[in-house]
C-alpha cells in the first residue's frame, strides 16, 4: 500500500516535470520588472481573438508597455531566461491578422496600443516625412499629416490597422502600382529585437535588419518608432468604375495602366459573379454618365470586371482633370454605358472600408469568420487562373469581394523579407471572404475553406508560381517551400535578430529553442 503511494506520488512528480519541460510558465520575475507599463495576468482574452475569427490561443500575460523601453526589457529578460523557459512574445497591433498570428500560446502578447511614445512628428520641408510610433493607426496618421496638407504615398485599403502590422507584410493597395507598397516607403525604423536590444536602422544604418524587419512577418524585431514619407495631399478624388465582360480586355486596360505615366493615382479592380442587384447599390453613391443606357444594363448571372480607379485633384484644376479623365478613359475598352463616377473628399475616398465595417457591425456581421486567401501570382498566368477559377471554382462572389488588380515589381525593394512571384508584374488576388457562422451552406466556413483549398491546389499542380501575401502555413516544409531561394537568408537573419525564436510565435515559422535549421 505505501509503495502503491509512493508510486503515484512520484508518477505525478514526472507528469508535473514534463508539462514544466514543455509548457511555458509565467516566472513570478516578470511581475517584477522595471517598466513604466503593466502586466495583466488576469484579463487575455483579448489577446486570444483576431479579426480572423478562426484561431484562438490564450496567452499567459498581455504586456500594456508605455515605452519601447518597457518591450525592451520584457524580452531582453525572457531572451536572458534562454531556451528553457519556452516563453515567447508576440506584437499585437490591432489584431487584424486572420489566423492567430498576433497570438502567443501560454506567452506574453504585447498590447502596442498602450505604447506612449514621442507625440506623431510632421516634417514638412523638401523631403517631407512624419515620425511615429509602431502601433499607430494609418487613420490617425492621415489626419494628422494633412493638417500639414501632406500624406503618406501608399495605403492599404482599410485605415484601422496599425504601421507595425502593415508593415510586417507590405501594405498593398491601388496606388502600390506607382509608389511601391507601404515598405517601399519607409525611410527609418526603430525596431526592439528577438534579445531585447533597441535598435535604429535605416537604408544606411544597419542595413540589415532594416530591410529584415520589412516584410518580416515581425521576425526579427518590434518596430517601436517609424518614418514615413509624405507627399502634397489633395484635398477631392474623382472616383471611377467601369465594367468589363470579358477578362482579357480588363486585364489589358489594367496593364496599360500602370505602365507609363497613368493618369490615375490608383487603380484597383474586382470581380462581380452572379450579383443581381449590385449595381443597383453603386447607383445610390456612383452617378453614371448616360443613366438611360445605364437603366438598361443588366448584370444578370454574368462574370463581370469592374476596374476601379482614383484621379486626385484640388476644385480649382476640375476642368483640366476632367479633361485629363475623359482622354484616359477614351483609351480604355470597358463597356461604354457602365461609366460610374463620384466625387469624394481624399479621406472619404480613403477611409471609404470603414463605411462598410460600420454597417456591417450594426447587423452583427464584423465578427464573424474571415477565412481570406491573398495570392500575388505572375502575370504570366494570371489568365489561366482566371479561366479555373472565377466562375468555375467559384460560381458566385456573395461571400465577399475579389479584388484583382496587377503591381509593378520594379517598386519593390528585393532587400526586404517579402516573397514575391518573379516576374516583373504580378496580380493580387483577394478573396475576402465572409462566413455565416454556424452555416452549412456554400456560405458556411467549410464550404469557404474547401474553396480556398481547391485553388491553392489548383495553383500547385498547374505550378503557376504563386505566392500568398499574409501567408499562412502549418509545417515547416510548406514555409520552406513558400520561401524558395529566400529561405536560407530568412533562417540566417532569424539567427542573428532573434536566435531563440521569442518573437511572432503565431506565425509558426520557428519554434522557440529548436535549432534554426536550414
Ligand atoms: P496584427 O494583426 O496585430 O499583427 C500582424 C502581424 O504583425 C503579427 O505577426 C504581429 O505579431 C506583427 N506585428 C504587429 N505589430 C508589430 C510591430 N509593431 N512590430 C513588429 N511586428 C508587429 N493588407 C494590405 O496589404 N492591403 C489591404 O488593402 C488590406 N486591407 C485589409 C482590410 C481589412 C478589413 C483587414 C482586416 C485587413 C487588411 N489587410 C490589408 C491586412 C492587414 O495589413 C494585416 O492583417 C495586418 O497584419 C493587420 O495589421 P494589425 O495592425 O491589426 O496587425
Amino acid at each position: 500500500m505505501h509503495f502503491l503511494r509512493n508510486l503515484i506520488i512520484l508518477f505525478l512528480i514526472c507528469i508535473a516535470i514534463k508539462i514544466n519541460l514543455c509548457v511555458p510558465t509565467i516566472p513570478s520575475s516578470l511581475k517584477t520588472l522595471p517598466i513604466d507599463g503593466h502586466f495583466d495576468f488576469k484579463q487575455v482574452h483579448h489577446a486570444a481573438k483576431d479579426f480572423g475569427n478562426r484561431y484562438s490561443f490564450l496567452p499567459s500575460a498581455v504586456l500594456h508597455p508605455k515605452s519601447a523601453s518597457d518591450i525592451a526589457t520584457t524580452v531582453k529578460h525572457i531572451w536572458e531566461m534562454g531556451p528553457g523557459s519556452h516563453l515567447t512574445v508576440a506584437a499585437r497591433g490591432h489584431g487584424h491578422s486572420l489566423q492567430g498570428q498576433a497570438q502567443a500560446h501560454r506567452g506574453v502578447v504585447i498590447n502596442m496600443e498602450s505604447l506612449q511614445g514621442p507625440k506623431m512628428k510632421v516634417h514638412t520641408g523638401n523631403f517631407p516625412h512624419v515620425d511615429v510610433s509602431g502601433s499607430e493607426l494609418w487613420i490617425n496618421i492621415l489626419h494628422e499629416t494633412l493638417k500639414h496638407g501632406l500624406a503618406p504615398k501608399s495605403w492599404t485599403d482599410y485605415l484601422h490597422l496599425t504601421v507595425g502590422g502593415t508593415l510586417s507584410n507590405a501594405g498593398i493597395s491601388g496606388q502600390a502600382f506607382r509608389h511601391g507598397p507601404q515598405i517601399s516607403n519607409v525611410r527609418q525604423l526603430e525596431v526592439v529585437t528577438g534579445k531585447g536590444e533597441v535598435v535604429n536602422c535605416s537604408e544606411k544604418q544597419n542595413s540589415d535588419l532594416f530591410y529584415s524587419v520589412l516584410g518580416g512577418l515581425g521576425q526579427f524585431g518590434i518596430i517601436t518608432r517609424a518614418r514615413i514619407s509624405l507627399e502634397p495631399a489633395p484635398k477631392m478624388v474623382k472616383w471611377i468604375r467601369v465594367l468589363y465582360t470579358d477578362f482579357a480586355t480588363f486585364a489589358k486596360d489594367q496593364e496599360m495602366l500602370i505602365t507609363g505615366e497613368s493618369t490615375f493615382d490608383y487603380t484597383e479592380g474586382f470581380v462581380i459573379i452572379n450579383r443581381t442587384g449590385l449595381l443597383n447599390n453603386w447607383r445610390s453613391s456612383f452617378n453614371s454618365n448616360d443613366s438611360a443606357q445605364a437603366s438598361h444594363f443588366k448584370s444578370d448571372g454574368r462574370t463581370l470586371f469592374c476596374l476601379e480607379l482614383a484621379k486626385y485633384f484640388n476644385p480649382e484644376e476640375m476642368a483640366i482633370v476632367n479633361q485629363e479623365i475623359m482622354t484616359s478613359l477614351s483609351q480604355l475598352n470597358h463597356i461604354p454605358s457602365t461609366l460610374f463616377q463620384s466625387q469624394v473628399s481624399y479621406i472619404e475616398f480613403l477611409d471609404r472600408v470603414h463605411i462598410s465595417e460600420i454597417k456591417l457591425r450594426s447587423k452583427g456581421l464584423w465578427e464573424v469568420p474571415h477565412p481570406w486567401l491573398n495570392l500575388l501570382i505572375p502575370r504570366s498566368n494570371i489568365h489561366i487562373f482566371a479561366q479555373l477559377v472565377l466562375g468555375n471554382i467559384l460560381t458566385n462572389t456573395s461571400n465577399g469581394p475579389i479584388l484583382i488588380y496587377p503591381v509593378n515589381k520594379s517598386k519593390w525593394d528585393n532587400r526586404t523579407s517579402v516573397v514575391l512571384p518573379e516576374e516583373d508584374v504580378f496580380y493580387l488576388v483577394a478573396f475576402l471572404s465572409s462566413a455565416a457562422p454556424s452555416s452549412t451552406g456554400s456560405d458556411g466556413l467549410e464550404h469557404i475553406l474547401s474553396q480556398n483549398k481547391r485553388i491553392l491546389e489548383l495553383c500547385e499542380i498547374d505550378g503557376l508560381g504563386v505566392k500568398q501575401y499574409l501567408p499562412h502555413y502549418s509545417t515547416n516544409g510548406e514555409w520552406r517551400s513558400h520561401f524558395g531561394p529566400q529561405w536560407e537568408a530568412f533562417v540566417h537573419r532569424k539567427s542573428t535578430y532573434d536566435p531563440l525564436a521569442i518573437l511572432a510565435p503565431g506565425q509558426r515559422i520557428f519554434q522557440k529553442a529548436a535549432p534554426l535549421s536550414l
